[in-house]
């Protein structure tokens, strides 16, 4: 771990602050360069903390850039080396590793080499397609800004698996490693870019070129394909409907079935085995020890109380369920996790919300190696009524269990209530 900034144009006493706050992240050296846009390296200072806070009291403020680097030292690395770095004319300051950095050595490369100076050669190129083409070959886990001196007015930000933001308006750009550095600047609009994301920033223009490139790891998990999905299926009418969706969208499709100890486990295994039948999908089974307290399906309401209330509620259900989608998709090397979450369930229960799923959404990405994984919800917009029509347009109806008891369908418990309810209404309007 380290922290690594940037600030445009330069103001020294928000530069040591940001310094500071870089040292929650790392305290066994630091480091600056100061970059004049039009001119090239002005200042360039690294070494003990003390030094550089020192060396940096003494910079004016101005129309600078401003790099800054602060060390947590890796047990692999030797004592005596700082960033950012500066080799061939590009100077990068980086967090994480890089695992392959030999491979960018050269006869001419300093000593002692650190991870960073590899990334000295990916920026060595102005050609975006290169630099892109270069950031594939890094295999680790980093994030990182670089300025090539050749073109000191461009800003190039990398992030990677590690943490990084930003913030750009007109005529000014700052870069930390987590956000609430810049909130504390006072700076506002801060981006947080997902995982393998490459953003060139002209700062004369403020214009700013996004790109995605494939995080390179050596993590024993298959390159994820948009070719396979996952879909938490419960064997109910929601996740049926979804697996269907599904299948339309990707080759293969493996249906998540979660036995966590739900009263009507056995049969909600066997609806997805059917489903899994019907539409050609593979089934794969978890099953949870008694993690979840599932008490509150036993409960006995019945009919519009049983849809309107949380007495039924199972503690953070889908945030394990979900957890569990993700996990299964990293290893199967799928891309996407699907749910069935509606609007109808949204009403009542927090965990089925577009909110929690959005939020999840941009965790997961944080919780795989490569970075890209989605969650979607293609219910979310949808009322139970509108999911009874595509179950009967899938011809998957019959095949789905929304009982919550095991010697169902009872007719009367919050799932058989709103199927029952939802079949209706859509029959009346058939008439
Ligand atoms: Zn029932």
């Amino acid at each position: 771990m380290c922290g690594i900034g940037l600030l445009y144009p330069l103001n020294v006493e928000k530069a040591l602050q940001l310094l500071n706050m870089l040292m929650t992240r790392g305290r066994d050296a630091a480091g600056y360069a100061i970059v004049d846009p039009d001119g090239g390296l002005v200042s360039y200072h690294t070494g003990s903390v003390e030094n550089v806070r020192r060396s940096l009291r003494e910079e004016r403020s101005g129309d600078f850039l401003i790099v800054l680097h602060a060390r947590a030292r890796p047990l692999t690395e030797e004592a005596n080396v700082a960033q950012p770095v500066l080799w061939r004319g590009v100077l990068v300051s980086m967090e994480g590793i890089v695992e392959n950095d030999w491979e960018f050595r050269s006869s001419d490369a300093p000593s002692p080499w650190i991870d960073a100076y590899a990334l000295c050669r990916v920026f060595e190129t102005q050609i975006e397609d290169a630099t892109i083409s270069g950031l594939e070959k890094v295999v680790g886990s980093f994030s990182c800004i670089a300025i090539n001196l050749s073109r000191p007015d461009v800003v190039n930000i990398v992030k990677g698996s590690q943490p990084l933001v930003f913030s750009l308006s007109e005529g000014s750009l700052a870069v930390a490693s987590e956000d609430w550095m810049l909130i504390r600047l006072g700076i506002r609009n801060v981006t947080v870019p997902e995982p393998g994301t490459y953003i060139r920033i002209s700062i004369r223009d403020s214009r700013q070129s996004i790109r995605r490139f494939r995080l390179t790891t050596s993590a024993p998990v298959p390159e994820p394909s948009e070719d396979r999905a996952v879909v938490l299926c419960s064997g109910g009418l929601d996740s049926g409907v979804v697996a269907c969706i599904a299948k339309r969208r990707h080759r293969k499709v493996y249906l998540l079935f979660v036995d966590y100890g739900q009263p009507a486990a056995a049969r909600e295994r066997e609806a997805v085995h059917k489903i899994a039948e019907k539409i050609g999908a593979e089934v794969i089974e978890v099953k949870l020890p008694n993690l979840l307290n599932v008490e509150g399906l036993k409960t006995q309401v019945e009919g519009p109380e049983a849809a309107e209330t949380l007495r039924r509620w199972v503690p953070a259900r889908n945030l394990l369920l979900l957890s569990i989608a993700v996990a299964v998709a990293e290893q199967v090397g799928a891309s996407v996790v699907y749910t069935g979450f509606n609007l109808e369930e949204a009403c009542v229960f927090p965990d089925n919300t577009t909110e929690a799923i959005q939020l999840l959404d941009r965790a997961a990405k944080l919780f795989v190696s490569h970075g890209r994984v989605r969650i979607v919800a293609p219910l979310a917009r949808l009322m139970k009524r509108d999911i009874v029509r595509l179950a009967i347009k899938y011809g998957i109806l019959d095949l789905t269990y929304s009982c919550d008891r095991p010697d169902g369908p009872c007719g009367r418990c919050e799932g058989c209530w709103l199927r029952q309810r939802a079949l209706e209404e859509v029959m009346r309007e058939a008439k």
